[in-house]
């Protein structure tokens, strides 16, 4: 049996093809995002939705036939994914919606959703020959590459800003990460990071610029669509910094029609980003293909805090192809949501995450969505990653 389905990478933006068995980054034409693609004619005779039920992997290797690993003994994991959508009906009821829901995304292994990125792209590309790993971070995706690095029994470097929260350093150094702390924003790491590891021959594995991480996140949309039974929701609501959240679901959503899964519906999706830093919203507003870096971001929420992101473009795309919008909301709004969720629902999310509940309230307000749909709200990641905040 075959256990994926890969054929090629092919660019997302002038479409060059490149071989899916050995090492890539971005395209080597027009420095853009690459995609693995599928032979899904081929996967869809298995990935039928009454052998997807009668699995009992779950993990993110559950649909492997669309997940870029080839060799089954390459499945790294420690748990990830599979994580619950919880109807938040105390909240609802104050915001006037029905059918409020979080995707809680803190329940993955390092409590963020970056677990299931780093999960694919260090698996995939230990087995395409990587030896080492460097990535830039605000914190959370360090944290899960360290842990996967670990369970690989491999190296990893991690570039962060000299402000990430203390106790993901103490995480990330306790799982044998290296750290180094850099003056500014991630846009500062990720140029240290580019420098030193190509001076050292370590593996890149930033926010879209090498192809699997958005495989590893594009699960949430298959999740999503097998938790709802085949029907998306209405509205998807996504704390946006690199995007590769919201562009892996869109991504997932294609594949699934394509393979005569789920229909052309799509939900709304929604991008959300903090006042202090919102390139994406500004492009959003101003019908841009791309956006332009934010001078000067601002924001304690650090995964949001992206002046600049790769896959602007695909994130653009993925907001207009849906019909949705992008919103901001200030730090203030969200620390004060992070509070409401965990006194309302029992649930402490992370402040990014947060910040989708602040947009909840906003868009039931300003009647961009109906009372009755059926709206995620992405919990990225645990309250319990940042301990300071909550003080
Ligand atoms: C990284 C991160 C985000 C932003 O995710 P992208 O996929 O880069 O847009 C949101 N929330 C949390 C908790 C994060 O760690
Ligand atoms: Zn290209």
């Amino acid at each position: 049996m075959n256990s994926s389905y890969i054929t090629h990478l092919e660019c997302t933006y002038c479409g060059e093809k490149y071989s899916c068995d050995e090492l890539h980054t971005v395209c080597i034409k027009c420095g853009k995002v690459l995609y693995p693609r599928y032979d899904l004619e081929k996967a869809k005779e298995t990935l039928t939705k009454s052998n997807i039920q009668s699995r009992n992997r779950f993990d993110i290797w559950r649909l492997h036939e669309i997940m870029p690993v080839k060799k089954d003994e390459n499945r790294l994991t420690l748990g990830e994914g599979w994580t619950p959508t919880i109807k938040l009906s105390n909240l609802g009821a104050q915001f006037g919606l029905e059918n409020l829901y979080i995707k809680d995304e803190g329940q993955n292994p390092t409590a963020t959703f970056k677990s299931r990125g780093l999960c694919a792209a260090v698996a995939k590309n230990l087995e395409l020959g990587a030896k080492e790993f460097v990535i830039p971070t605000a914190g959370n995706a360090g944290a899960a590459l360290a842990a996967y690095t670990a369970h690989a029994g491999v190296n990893s470097h991690i570039f962060a800003p000299a402000d990430t929260d203390a106790f993901i350093q103490a995480e990330m150094k306790a799982m044998g990460a290296e750290l180094t702390l850099v003056e500014g924003l991630i846009t500062d790491a990720g140029a240290q990071a580019k420098k030193v590891g190509k001076a050292n021959g370590w593996f890149d594995v930033s926010t879209l610029k090498e192809p699997y991480r958005v495989e590893g996140k594009k699960t949430m949309g298959l999740e999503l669509a097998e938790t709802f039974k085949w029907e998306l929701p209405d509205v998807i609501v996504y704390p946006t910094g690199g995007g590769t959240g919201i562009v892996g679901m869109w991504k997932a959503f294609n594949e699934l029609e394509e393979m005569g899964l789920i229909g052309n519906d799509r939900p709304k999706m929604v991008a959300v980003q903090p006042s202090g830093c919102q390139p994406i919203i500004r492009a959003f507003e101003n019908g841009d293909k791309h956006a332009t870096p934010w001078e000067c971001a601002e924001s304690i929420f650090g995964g949001i805090r992206v002046p600049a992101a790769i896959g602007d473009y695909l994130i653009l795309q993925a907001i207009r192809g849906s019909k949705g919008t992008a919103i901001a909301v200030s730090d203030e709004e969200i620390k004060d949501a992070m509070f409401l969720l965990a006194k309302k629902e029992g649930i402490m999310i992370a402040g990014e995450a947060a910040a989708t509940v602040a947009t909840a309230l906003k868009l039931s307000e300003n009647g961009f969505i109906d009372k009755s749909d059926k709206i995620i709200l992405f919990g990225t990641g645990s309250g319990l990653t940042t301990p300071s905040l909550w003080n």
